[in-house]
């Protein structure tokens, strides 16, 4: 029997995560000196065999499925491997228009787009590493591309118009909404922020001491909190602006319950963002993002609030 036929059989209750991933009730909490709760939070990779329990943090990365199968004590062994959930194709390519963009690139108009990325401060390390390129034609023409890649896999774009002349400023492909950023290796702590152009700033300030990652808009989708499990801590910088930080507030909810250490914290009132302070030459309150992140809770997010309001009063 595969692992989920065994669980099944057993009536042990368990989940669907994210592809490859079944979540169960972990076994392992309460010998580790934490309560079991209600939730399933230890998810188990059915091809990969490996194991990680948000909660008490135990993990493996071989015979996940088998050693699970013994602390909940039950006497079968795995056979046979699950078929990989069918995972809507989602048609993630770039577009056929999609150029890289090279620093300094030759001709005046990818030179246009190279001038408003570097306006934005963004590196030519980060134009390179992070694919960036450019459509001059097509539905995404005059546009930035930035291939949104999850875990070196190619999830879709975020297109932002350079010359600020055209209606919306931003267009997404379609497909699910993945975490702008994420590597395989990872920090201990995660910053998340709304938009690719502020991760990308406070990447360029924090350096190797936390992964800048983007949700890409003002809300998280179940999907995304899942390719988030592995982080010790995610610490989220809200817009400096009433929807920004409503969002961002209801995010951390959302990831305090998923049994995530969640930590917030704000920029100066007078940037709009972290992408702001970065142009503006401010790089020290990026820096101290983390230091002064608070842990979320109902008397912080209330805090918050407070101070939100008033900063915005005049708004
Ligand atoms: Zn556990």
């Amino acid at each position: 029997m595969t692992f989920e036929q065994i669980l099944d059989s057993k009536g042990i209750h368990h989940e669907q995560g994210s592809p490859g991933w079944i979540n169960i009730l972990c076994p392992f909490c309460e010998i580790r000196g934490k309560q079991q709760g209600s939730r399933p939070l230890l998810g188990v990779h059915v091809s990969n065999d490996c194991a990680y329990c948000l909660h008490c943090q135990w993990s493996c990365k071989k015979d996940g499925m088998q050693k699970v199968l013994d602390a909940l004590r039950i006497d079968e062994m795995v056979s046979g491997r699950e078929k990989p959930t069918e995972v809507e194709e989602v048609d993630a390519k770039l577009p056929d228009e999609y150029v890289r963009l090279v620093p300094i690139p030759k001709g005046e108009l990818l030179r246009e787009a190279y001038d408003y990325l570097h306006h934005r401060g963004v590196s030519d390390k980060q134009i390179t590493k992070k694919q960036v390129g450019v459509c001059l034609s097509g539905r995404y023409a005059y546009r930035v591309i930035f291939p949104v890649i999850t875990e070196h896999e190619l999830r879709g774009f975020v297109a932002r118009d350079f010359t600020d002349k055209q209606k919306v400023p931003y267009l997404n492909s379609v497909g699910t909404k993945a975490v702008y950023n994420l590597r395989g290796r990872r920090q201990n702590v995660a910053l998340l922020f709304e938009g690719i152009l502020k991760c990308l700033a406070a990447e360029r300030v924090l350096g190797e001491d936390a992964d800048c990652l983007a949700v890409l808009g003002k809300s998280i989708t179940d999907e995304q909190v899942e390719l988030l499990r592995g982080y010790k801590r995610v610490v989220l910088v809200p817009d400096n602006d009433g929807p920004g930080l409503r969002g961002m507030l209801k995010m951390a909810a959302k990831l305090c319950a998923e049994g995530f250490n969640v930590g917030i914290t704000r920029l100066p009132v007078q940037f709009k963002d972290c992408d702001d302070a970065y142009v503006a030459g401010d790089w020290g309150c990026i820096r101290e993002l983390l230091t002064y992140a608070r842990p979320y809770n109902e008397v912080t997010e209330t805090k918050t609030r407070i101070e939100a309001a008033w900063d915005f009063r005049s708004r």
